[in-house]
């Protein structure tokens, strides 16, 4: 996925030549403002590379976007909330047109962090039963609107909960093809660890249609995403499986999103790798930080976190579960991050 700001068309070709040279096969880019829309005929014009399109707060934008791509993805949890007064099955009825119109792929694209909140409602406590549920509901409507064109992700940041996800989905709907991915997987090597297992628990059974590597670099090492996810695949069909530890998930597990064009700040990459060194000595403490990069995931998707990092223009976001501890310069956020950890550490120990 392209991390570029899409209206810098100079940025953005070069990194979706440089993310087609790695080996990726589609390359996704977000749309967010008109500026966005506007940059997308001159990208066009200058790659024949399978453009996918994120849309993600606003779906009408797809009518501007769609001739000039290959595939939209769109959240349902994020359609549910734009336009709130019309029926979804209008809004989906709206892309399936557009889309069949302009020969686009449709993505139904679910995210642990941003469930339509209809659906989590009805599974309150078991998340990965909301993002199925939220998945078969809009393959029914597309279904309905005789689209057939589409493809479905289930994503979240726990590679377990990828795996149970997408195998029960799979079990009801083997039809649809899925796109396996594990959501802010974080850093290098720990991203391509926790994708390693969900690719290798699923892909061996005969699940999973194309793949996405999310972790945290710079935009001019982008390429690594496609190599890992390369090597994951040749392990798996050469039958090079890795073990999975016991106590996987028992220890700090670190987050952060993989950085897109909407990144607030281009200290993020820098933020995440010193949240990595700073909490290094609380390794043997089942806590997990989520750090993200925008306010457009960042709120939602930290809120399972125990301790949650989302960035903003000037300042950092901190926040404890679902509750916002305070906004801090990028310099101070990392020794007050180490007082709350130092914080919830005592507490449990003192359970
Ligand atoms: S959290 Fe924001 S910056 Fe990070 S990948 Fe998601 S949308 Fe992009």
């Amino acid at each position: 996925m392209c991390a570029t700001k899409t209206w810098d068309v100079e940025a953005t070709v070069r990194q979706v030549v440089d993310l087609e040279r790695a080996g990726a096969d589609i390359v996704r880019i977000a749309v967010d403002s008109a500026r966005d829309v506007a940059a997308l005929p001159a990208i066009r014009a200058r790659t024949a590379a399978s453009l996918s399109v994120d849309l993600q707060e606003n779906y009408r934008l797809a009518a501007q976007v769609a001739p000039f791509v290959d595939k939209i993805r769109y959240n349902p949890g994020h359609l549910y909330h734009h336009e709130k007064e019309k029926p979804v099955r209008d809004k989906v009825a709206f892309l399936a047109e557009l889309a069949t119109r302009h020969d686009c792929a449709i993505r139904v694209g679910v995210n642990c962090g941003s469930i339509d909140p209809e659906v989590a409602g009805r599974f309150a406590g078991d998340s990965v039963a909301g993002m199925v549920a939220s998945a078969e509901e809009h393959c029914a409507l597309l279904d309905d609107l005789g689209f057939q064109r589409y493809c479905v992700s289930l994503k979240d940041s726990d590679p377990v909960k990828v795996i149970d996800a997408n195998r029960r989905f799979a079990a009801d709907r083997p039809d649809v093809p899925l796109h396996l991915g594990v959501t802010e997987a974080g850093l290098p090597p720990d991203g391509v660890i926790k994708t390693r297992i969900a690719f290798e628990q699923l892909i061996s059974r005969g699940i999973g249609d194309t793949i996405r590597v999310s972790l945290t670099l710079p935009n001019d090492r982008k390429g690594e995403e496609i190599a890992a996810g390369r090597l994951i695949l040749d392990d798996i069909a050469h039958r090079r499986y890795r073990s999975v530890p016991e106590n996987l998930g028992r220890r700090l597990n670190i987050i952060s999103c993989p950085s897109c064009s909407r990144v607030e700040n281009e200290a993020f990459v820098d933020l995440a790798e010193k949240v990595r060194e700073v909490t290094a000595y609380a390794r043997e403490h089942a806590v997990t930080i989520a750090v993200m990069g925008c306010r457009v995931n960042g709120p939602g998707e930290t809120d399972d976190a125990d301790l949650g990092l989302w960035c903003a223009p000037t300042h950092v976001n901190l926040k404890r579960k679902s509750e916002t501890i305070g906004t801090f310069a990028y310099d101070e956020v990392l020794s007050r991050l180490r007082i709350e950890l130092d914080r919830l550490i005592a507490a449990r120990q003192s359970e």
